[in-house]
Order: structure tokens, then C-alpha cells, then sequence
């Protein structure tokens, strides 16, 4: 028994350990703490008997590359072990994770049911791909529940939901939309990448597929691109068929990143998640500031239906600014310090950037003022807020910036 395995094969461990021991090394000794980067497109096979054994179990040990190497597998591990699923496969980004499970239950003719919160990049796969393909999606108020069984057509095959939303963070009634989903014999996915495997379990909740950008949290530190999909067994054949004929595989070095920060993910998520929610309720009561939207504040809508399926909450949201004045959102940005502004978020830095909630499909956003989302990082808590609030008092003042 290597030194991995005795860990391995105990009795059922907390997150917190599984996020320690998750994906380690099985079997010789001594063996490294972490899994070594394993880079190769060929593994050389001792005879064409064991080339031909191994080509009938490719996902199950070393075979060709693209499958993924031992460092792959060792992430997969990893995150199915976080997550309670059947199997997970990594994927070359967050949206290739996505892509390729939507296209998994897309069919000639066929209709999708997607949130009108849905990360926009994702929305364009639906509109522009797999439009052009003959599927139609109709894309859902997020609060719908239920009601979704009335969106239902016959040609329907898969039910998407991405909670919180982007941008706007509202929260979706998955157990509601899952039972209706289930009587229907219709498969559901998520895009949990706000909650990551720590703050909800999607699985437990009656989802197929859960789905992260592990480029945020999970790789943790800015610096890669890497999507990771986890399923059940009743529909893990047809998703990883997908994802292999699509061909975007993970890089290694990015499992390798990924499993490292998987490591001080709980540590990270507890800190940026604690600072997040000491802003959010101080900036709701700023006056600049028409409200914030975060889902683990009492008067957020659907907060509720939070603290009942999540086990906590990480450093992203955003606050509706009270001007409607366009300059507002560009003065209150440009006059931050701390939070720089770029797309993305989960790493250790703070960062600002608009949401353009718009470009959506239903009017459920018309007459909100500019949204700005926050992400926050592992700065001073006492920095981020002293610069949050120069640059608001800034509107106040209504003075443009002088740079
Ligand atoms: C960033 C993001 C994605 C896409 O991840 P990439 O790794 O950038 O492709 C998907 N969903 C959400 C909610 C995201 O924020």
C-alpha cells in the first residue's frame, strides 16, 4: 500500500481533507506529495497485445494524450471526489466544459432551455453555433422554478442552469426545476462555477452535470485556462463520447496549476468569501449605491433559496450604482485603486468590471442603473474598502476625474 492509498481507502473524510489528500499519488513509495506533471501526446505500450487491451478502456489509465495523461486523471479525481459525482473530465476552458455538455444532448431539431442570466459567451454558443445547426433555445427567467415545465416542448432535451446568474447573481430554485426536469425525463446541467465544489453540491440535488471554469477559483491564481465537468453515471457515456469528439482536452500544466490550488481553495474561498460579504453589507448602505447584488445578503431576492442549497459564499458580486448618469459607472471605475479592471475573477487579486445586462433576451433588467461587478481579493480588507469609498464619494461629489 503506497502512502496515498492509506488516506485513500479510509472512512469517509470532511471537504476540508479531501481537498488535502484529493488526486494524490497512489501506490509506490516513497512517492512525490503532489502528482508529478505528466507531458506526453504517445505512451509506448511493451507489446501490441497491451496496446490493444488499453484501447478498450482509453478513460482508465494511460493511453493517448488527448484523453488526458496522469496529471489529467489526477485532477478528474480530485474534483469528482469534491463533487460526489460518478466521473469528472477536464477540459481546456471553463466554456469548452460547457460547450461540450450542451452539445452532449443537443439534437437535429432540438430545443434547449437556458437562464436569460447566463454567462453571455455562452449565450452566443446557442444563439450563433448551434442555431445555425436547426436547435432553437429559449432562454428562461432565472426565478422561474417550476414554471419552467411550461417552457417544455417535445423536442426538448436539455434544461441549463447557471446559479447565481452572471453578473446579476440570481439564484435558481434547482431542486423545483430538477423534479420537473426528472418527470419529464429531461437531463440538466449546471455552471457552479460562483459556488465551486466547496459551496454546492449539484450532484446531491438531483443534477446530471455539474460544470466549473476552474480558470477562477480552482486554479486560483490568474494564470490559466482550464474547465472541468462532472456527471452522474446514468449520463457520463454520452458526455465524455462528446467531449472526446470535440477534441479540447486540458493541458497538463493547467491540472498540475489546478491541483495545486485546489489545495488552499477552502482557505482562499473562506477569506475572499468573509471580506465579500463584510463590503457588500457596508456598501449597502451607501448612498451611492441603488443596491447590491449578492446572494448571501437577507434582502436579496432569492436569498432564501441561497441559504437553503448553499453552504456558503465566495468574493464575487456586483452593486447597481444610484446614477443613471453614464459617466458614473466610468468616473467610479477609473477612480479604484486596489480592483483592477479585466475579465475574470477567483484569483487572489480584486478586480472591477461592467456588466451590460442588456444584451439579455427578457426585460427583466430594463430601468437598472449601471451594474458593476466586484470580485475581491486577498488585499487588506481596510484598502479595498477605503478605495471603494473614495470612488463613490467621488459621484457624490459629481466631479469628473482630473486623470
Ligand atoms: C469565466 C466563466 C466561464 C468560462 O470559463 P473560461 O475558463 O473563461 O472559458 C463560465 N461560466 C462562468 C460563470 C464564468 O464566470
Amino acid at each position: 500500500m503506497g502512502p496515498a492509498q492509506r488516506f485513500a481507502e479510509g472512512k469517509p473524510v470532511k471537504t476540508d481533507t479531501k481537498l488535502v489528500t484529493a488526486g494524490r499519488p497512489h501506490g509506490a513509495s516513497p512517492a512525490p506529495v503532489n502528482p508529478p506533471v505528466v507531458r506526453a501526446s504517445t505512451f509506448l505500450f511493451d507489446s501490441l497485445k497491451s496496446f490493444q487491451t488499453a484501447a478498450k478502456t482509453p478513460f482508465d489509465g494511460a493511453f493517448y494524450g488527448r484523453v488526458g495523461t496522469p496529471t489529467t486523471f489526477a485532477f478528474e479525481e480530485a474534483i469528482c471526489a469534491l463533487e460526489g459525482g460518478h466521473r469528472s473530465i477536464a477540459t481546456a476552458s471553463g466554456l469548452a466544459a460547457i460547450t461540450a455538455t450542451i452539445t452532449a444532448f443537443a439534437e437535429a431539431g432540438g430545443h434547449l432551455l437556458v437562464p436569460d442570466t447566463v454567462y453571455e459567451p455562452v449565450r452566443r454558443f446557442c444563439t450563433r453555433t448551434l442555431g445555425r445547426m436547426g436547435i432553437a433555445t429559449t432562454f428562461y427567467d432565472p426565478s422561474i422554478g417550476a414554471g419552467i415545465a411550461e417552457l417544455i416542448t417535445e423536442a426538448t432535451t436539455l434544461i441549463y442552469l447557471e446559479s447565481p446568474g452572471s453578473g446579476t447573481f440570481e439564484v435558481q430554485d434547482i431542486p423545483a426545476i430538477v423534479d420537473v426536469a426528472k418527470a419529464r425525463g429531461i437531463a440538466t446541467a449546471i455552471d457552479a462555477t460562483w459556488a465551486t465544489p466547496l459551496y454546492l453540491q449539484p450532484l446531491s440535488l438531483g443534477v446530471d452535470v455539474s460544470i466549473h471554469a476552474a480558470t477562477k477559483y480552482i486554479v486560483g491564481h490568474s494564470d490559466g485556462m482550464l474547465g472541468v465537468l462532472t456527471t452522474n453515471a446514468a449520463v457520463y457515456d454520452k458526455v465524455r463520447a462528446t467531449a472526446q469528439d470535440l477534441g479540447g482536452c486540458a493541458g497538463v500544466e493547467e491540472c498540475n496549476l489546478a491541483l495545486r490550488g485546489l489545495r488552499t481553495l477552502g482557505v482562499r474561498l473562506e477569506r475572499q468569501g468573509a471580506a465579500a460579504l463584510e463590503l457588500a453589507e457596508w456598501l449597502e448602505t451607501r448612498p451611492e449605491v441603488a443596491q447590491v447584488l449578492h446572494p448571501a445578503l437577507p434582502s436579496f431576492p432569492g436569498h432564501e433559496i441561497w441559504a437553503r442549497d448553499f453552504t456558503g459564499s465566495s468574493g464575487l458580486f456586483s452593486i447597481e450604482l444610484a446614477s443613471h448618469d453614464p459617466d458614473a459607472a466610468r468616473l467610479f471605475i477609473d477612480s479604484l485603486q486596489h480592483f483592477s479592471i479585466g475579465f475574470s475573477w477567483g484569483g487572489f487579486e480584486s478586480l472591477v468590471l461592467p456588466m451590460h445586462p442588456e444584451s439579455r433576451s427578457l426585460p427583466l433588467w430594463e430601468g437598472l442603473g449601471p451594474v458593476i461587478r466586484l470580485q475581491i481579493g486577498l488585499e487588506a480588507q481596510d484598502d479595498l474598502k477605503g478605495d471603494l469609498g473614495q470612488a463613490l464619494d467621488r459621484l457624490t461629489a459629481g466631479q469628473p476625474d482630473a486623470r
